[in-house]
């Protein structure tokens, strides 16, 4: 009885959390200490001023004031408005606390049986992707999703694959292959470039309506949604499990869950997600990419992201 009138307060005081807000350029934030306390966590300053933990029940979460970047249980997540700071308290956006921390510490997914997986290889045929010398990208995320479909086959999962050979396929038939193939997720397989010393892996989720992309440095944000945000509680969880099991089993660099609008993830009926695995423009993340004992740590990876986001989706 007692344990259940606990819940019964929890669940008041959880759903019932009002801060003051204040409008920072037009974004309304509150203060994490505030909404730390209705989730039972413990506040205190890692570094005065600057790095805020909370510890609880829940998993842990640290903000950086003035950052975009936080973490959750260790793994990087990206905000879509920077931490800020006013009186000596940290601030965070309302859309991040609601869009990204919440569904994140204390999640609450549509649940649904989870059986067949798209598997979508970025690019191909005319769409080389990235190029390293004679190293196309087009190549690597075929050769990565053969290795993940085969690991998903004997986990007993069906797969959908948007395209099984080298040709060319426009970035609009790929939700509707996962359409048309009754697919419960869509994962999307990509390897990214850029300055030579950056590395890691990123896996992105649709951007919520109303907040940035992770890349859009800060720009004007757009109000509206896209199909695929209707599992935006959904989306942002996958992403997240990804991103940890993935910087947990292979090494590569917690470059931190993103947000984007890329075509795929915004027409995708299903939870969707975006996995770029590593650097083709860095010298360490590029030998890793293009060996094949390397790929199957990869393929391992991606699948416990996907089991461990289905103990929590699935039925
Ligand atoms: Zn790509």
């Amino acid at each position: 009885m007692r344990r259940c009138l606990l819940f019964i307060f929890l669940s008041c005081a959880l759903a019932s959390f009002r801060s003051e807000g204040v409008s920072i350029s037009g974004v309304e934030y509150v203060r994490l200490s505030d909404w730390a306390h209705q989730f039972g966590y413990q506040a205190k300053w890692r570094q005065r001023d600057k790095i805020l933990q909370l510890t609880g029940a829940r998993p842990n979460v640290t903000v950086e004031i003035d950052s975009r970047k936080a973490e959750i249980a260790g793994v990087t997540v990206l905000l879509s408005f920077p931490i800020a700071a006013q009186k000596g308290a940290a601030l965070i956006s309302e859309l991040d606390l609601r869009t990204t921390i919440e569904p994140l510490v204390s999640p609450r997914p549509k649940r649904k049986p989870i059986k067949t997986i798209c598997l979508d290889p970025g690019h191909g045929g005319r769409d080389t992707g990235k190029i390293d010398g004679r190293n196309y990208e087009k190549n690597y995320t075929l050769l990565l999703a053969s290795e993940v479909g085969s690991l998903l086959r004997k986990n007993g999962f069906n797969v959908v694959f948007t395209r099984t050979r080298d040709k060319t396929l426009d970035l609009s038939e790929r939700a509707p292959i996962a359409q048309r193939g009754k697919a419960d997720l869509f994962v999307s397989l990509h390897y990214h470039a850029g300055p030579s010393e950056v590395r890691g892996v990123e896996v992105y989720s649709l951007t919520p309506a109303g907040a940035n992309s992770s890349n859009a440095g800060g720009g004007k944000s757009a109000r509206t949604g896209s199909a695929g945000n209707m599992n935006d509680n959904n989306n942002v969880l996958l992403a997240y499990d990804l991103q940890r099991t993935i910087v947990r089993e292979t090494g590569l660099e917690d470059r931190g869950m993103k947000r984007a609008r890329f075509e795929v993830l915004r027409d995708a009926a299903m939870p969707a997600v975006l996995i770029e695995g590593g650097f083709m423009s860095n010298r360490g993340d590029a030998k890793k990419i293009y060996d094949s004992a390397f790929r199957k740590k990869m393929a391992r990876a991606i699948v416990d992201g996907i089991l461990s986001y289905k103990q929590l989706a699935g039925r």
